[in-house]
């Protein structure tokens, strides 16, 4: 008799999937407030190990770490003309506090442009005060309409960076560099997700931004999600704050800035692109725990086997944890590391003491079982994790290589969209009133890439190509 799936099958419903997923793989759940999230522990663990990969990267560049305010004064929010027009309404305003009505309401955070602004303007003085590199861990808030749990919530954890520089040239090339050393490294190399970088349109531009450059990702059932972005901010923020330097020549100029952000969303991403219908497959450079030893049944000299072989593994380097809650039936434990998608399961029984000791291993994310010796467990499993990372990654290539057409008509990169894959359309072809009508079928321009697939310096670059989908 075939066993009864524990969750709702990707092809029935994703999002339903999607949602019964987070919740029993302990991931999270929603707030009591619509569109808030409690994170758990294990997705809380899976988000350190993402802040940590990010954070080293972030530093490589030179950026430090640190704190500014949850509120902002309203007033900041309205200097920057798009910026207020672009976040009015996603803002949650604070108007009381101490039980009387705030002389000025302070918006929280949906972003941090403003309040660092109007710190850099005072840090900043002369050339020799630039590049500012700062980057901020935080939570912020925008109410979002269409909440969902990691995709889209309305308090939301992430790290966001803001700098400044004396030249256009070397802000963009920051920007750059953050898209692509940053970004899109740790989003290959850790998260084993295959990104599409990119540049936005001006209707998906941020708000106050010259250009935003941003990562496009392919989840299971075809869709996109935007992944992580990079913006050159020009002297937009610069302007409306005051923040200028003393240059070489002894002229006061505004400086050329950068903002960039990347969120719990990554959770969500790492959700939908490799989870399949038995639950996650974490990659394992990720995964907090990428080796988990069971105890099949409670006796003695097994839990001595069990913890014998989990030492030696962690000695290996491994993050290793040990199940030996023997008073739960092994399957039901077996089951649940499978919907949490530890990489590798190590699983010793009493039969297994035998012969100098051997385990089932069943590595998550080929869907493996072999026999084992233990005593070769600990030179076996980094080369096999690596190779299970690289699957991961492949998959994930083929998915979106698999699922992308190219087609001449707005028609077509329409009924692409909406079939579930990515079309590609000469931007010539499409332009900012072909974006509009595919709007009307919920199909974004995910971002112009330019033929030779790097990333195009304008929206207009002689044979730009708009890779357009429907989105997360
Ligand atoms: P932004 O500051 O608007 O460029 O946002 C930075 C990144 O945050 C985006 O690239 C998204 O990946 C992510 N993001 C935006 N809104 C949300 C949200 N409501 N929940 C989680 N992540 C978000």
């Amino acid at each position: 008799m075939a066993k009864a799936p524990v969750l709702t099958p990707r092809a029935e419903d994703f999002p339903r999937w999607y949602q019964e997923l987070v919740n029993k793989a302990e991931l999270a759940e929603n707030g009591p407030v619509r569109g808030t999230m409690v994170i758990r522990p294990y997705g809380y663990a899976i988000w350190e190990r993402m802040q940590s990969g990010m954070d080293v990267r972030i530093k490589e560049t030179g950026a430090q770490n640190a704190y500014f305010p949850l509120l902002i004064p309203q007033s900041y929010m309205t200097k920057e003309a798009e910026h207020v027009e672009g976040f009015s309404p996603e803002l949650a305003v604070v108007t009381h506090g101490g039980g009387k009505e705030l002389e000025e309401p302070a918006v929280v955070r949906p972003t941090s442009e403003t309040i660092i602004n109007d710190y850099f303007s005072k840090w900043v003085q002369s050339y020799r005060d630039l590049p500012l590199l700062i980057n901020q861990w935080a939570n912020v808030v925008r109410w979002e309409m269409r909440p969902r749990l990691f995709l889209r919530t309305s308090e939301f954890l992430w790290q966001e960076g803001h700098t400044a520089h004396a030249t256009h040239e070397d802000a963009r090339n920051f920007a750059a560099r953050i898209h692509h050393h940053v970004y899109a490294d740790f989003m290959t190399e850790v998260l084993g997700i295959d990104v599409l970088p990119g540049r936005k349109t001006a209707r998906e531009r941020f708000a106050g931004a010259l250009n935003t450059l941003t990562l496009e990702a392919m989840m299971g059932d075809g869709k996109a999600l935007q992944m992580g972005t990079s913006h050159e901010l020009g002297q937009n923020f610069a302007r409306a704050f005051g923040t200028r330097y003393l240059s070489r020549e002894g002229t006061r100029e505004y400086v050329w800035q950068t903002s960039w952000g990347s969120t719990t969303r990554m959770v969500g991403a790492m959700v939908m692109a490799h989870g399949d219908d038995d639950g996650l497959r974490v990659p394992p450079r990720l995964a907090p725990v990428q080796v988990v030893v069971l105890a099949v049944k409670g006796e003695e000299p097994v839990l001595a086997k069990v913890h014998e072989t989990a030492a030696g593994l962690r000695a290996a380097g491994l993050r290793v944890q040990v199940d030996d809650r023997t008073d739960t039936a092994f399957g039901r434990r077996a089951v649940d590391w499978e919907l949490k998608g530890v990489p590798v399961r190590i699983e010793i029984g009493p039969r297994d003491l035998e012969d100098g000791g051997t385990a089932t291993m069943v590595r998550r994310v080929p869907g493996s079982r072999e026999q084992v010796r233990t005593d070769v467990l600990a030179g076996l499993l980094p080369g096999l994790l690596e190779e299970d990372q690289a699957l991961l990654l492949r998959q994930s290539r083929e998915r979106r290589e698999g699922n992308t057409t190219d087609v001449r008509t707005i028609g077509e990169a329409t009924e692409a969209a909406v079939a579930g894959g990515w079309a590609r359309i000469p931007w010539s072809a499409l332009g900012p009133e072909g974006e509009d009508k595919l709007a009307e079928r919920s199909v974004t321009v995910r971002c112009l890439v330019a033929e030779d697939g790097s990333v195009p310096e304008t929206d207009d670059a002689p044979g730009n190509v708009a890779v357009v989908a429907r989105a997360y």
